[in-house]
């Protein structure tokens, strides 16, 4: 990756993690752009980056990221720049002193309850539990609905009062709609015909997204640090919306996590827990999840790396709040946004929703084709070759 060399580029990009890297690479490959991305940490990858910890073990700074998908297509573009090593995650859910898979299957509540139902059975033992709900709105309305409350007492209502620090009452329907209820053993968390990890890790990946001539990356970098030292023809940002535009009708609320980090020695390669991730509903305990990172990174070692996270509002901002009333705040910022035709907003962070990486992708690529069109405009509008103007 090459430092900032210019003072005038074509594409300024804000960021990057997927939706900046991948607007960077199409734009200097496909177009032939001069790109400048600039990103305020100290690294590529943005919240999916990862690095070998001192111990060796391969960890995801903020919070474990699980590739999985069902887009062929974006499968097909990011393997233009890392091989895959399968990986299924499976997740595990301390309730009552056991555990148990989560998302609730067979063999959740076989366990739980001292039961030998097999599918069947347990299809009429939910219909005797499920409540009926007039209207489903909400997240408890959802799970209450799916499986009585009992069990969304056990599983859901610590665990979203946590992370969230709200009821699952005051919460979206989407939220707890994600998680699903199954009557068969499958103990996968994720179904998806693709579930594997870049096989040398993400950020080697961004590196050979960015590895371009025409692409220069400046990392430790804020936006305000070049804003009126550079000049662009087109804006990328994927950053928080609300920051962009100087927070002018209030912040859009966020949760963020505080990891708390231990590598404890294994003698003889052993793992200190059975899957990569175990839940904890336990309202008492502040911590909503344990995570061990050579289940992941698939390293055999003599030290397991294990986090434990901390729901916050103080942090980088990770999980946008879906309540209506956010919802609403953003789009009087949308508004502003779609009135600005030389800025394209592009990423979790910039359209204020939750996003896994693989819709990232997709909406990156999408979105490109706007912006394609868009330096076609300002090319064809010009006198000469497209010149970069400055916003600022
Ligand atoms: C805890 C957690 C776990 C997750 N687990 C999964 C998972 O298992 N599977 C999955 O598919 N997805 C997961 N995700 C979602 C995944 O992180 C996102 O889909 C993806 O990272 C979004 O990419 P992005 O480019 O939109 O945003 P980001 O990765 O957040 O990148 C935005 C970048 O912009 C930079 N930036 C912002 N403002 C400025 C500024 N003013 N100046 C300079 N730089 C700026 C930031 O530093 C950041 O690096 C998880 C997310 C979190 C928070």
């Amino acid at each position: 990756m090459n430092p900032a060399r210019s003072d005038a580029y074509d594409v300024l990009v804000v960021g990057a993690g997927f939706a900046g890297a991948i607007m960077a690479e199409r734009a200097a490959s496909q177009l032939g752009r001069r790109v400048l991305v600039v990103d305020r940490r100290p690294y590529v990858g943005g919240n999916a980056h990862d690095r070998l910890d001192e111990a060796g073990i391969r960890v995801h700074d903020h919070g474990p990221h699980l590739f999985h998908t069902n887009a062929q297509h974006v499968v097909e573009y990011l393997s233009r720049f890392t091989d895959w090593r399968p990986y299924e995650h499976r997740v595990l859910a301390a309730v009552d002193g056991k555990l148990v898979p989560i998302p609730i299957n067979l063999d959740t509540v076989n366990r739980l309850y001292g039961l030998d139902l097999d599918a069947q059975g347990m299809e009429a033992w939910l219909a005797q539990r499920a409540e009926p709900v007039a209207e489903t709105r909400t997240s408890e309305d959802v799970v209450v609905g799916r499986v009585g409350r009992e069990l969304y007492e056990k599983f859901f209502r610590g665990y979203t009062r946590k992370l969230w620090a709200r009821d699952p009452s005051e919460l979206a329907a989407s939220v707890a709609g994600r998680i699903p209820t199954r009557t068969n053993r499958d103990d996968r968390y994720f179904t998806d015909s693709h579930q594997a990890l870049p096989a040398d890790g993400y950020t080697p990946m961004f590196e050979r997204m960015l590895d371009h001539p025409l692409i220069d990356v400046a990392l430790s970098t804020h936006f305000d640090d070049v804003r009126g030292a550079l000049r662009w023809g087109h804006l990328v940002w994927t950053g928080p919306i609300d920051d962009f535009y100087d927070r002018r009708y209030g912040p859009l609320p966020y949760r963020s996590l505080r990891f708390e980090w231990e590598t404890v020695p294994t003698p003889g390669g052993a793992l200190l827990q059975p899957v990569a991730q175990v839940n904890v509903p336990d309202e008492s305990i502040p911590y909503t999840r344990t995570v061990e990172y050579r289940h992941i990174s698939g390293q055999d070692a003599e030290v397991s790396t294990i986090t434990r996270e901390y729901p916050s509002d103080e942090g980088d901002p990770f999980y946008p709040v879906p309540a209506p009333e956010n919802r609403e705040l953003y789009h009087r910022y949308a508004a502003l946004a779609e009135a600005d035709p030389d800025v394209t907003f592009v990423g979790r962070l910039a359209r204020y929703q939750y996003l896994n990486m693989d819709q990232v992708t997709a909406q990156a690529l999408v979105t490109f084709e706007r912006v394609r069109a868009r330096l076609a405009q300002a090319h064809a509008g010009a006198a000469g070759p497209f010149h970069p103007t400055a916003r600022s």
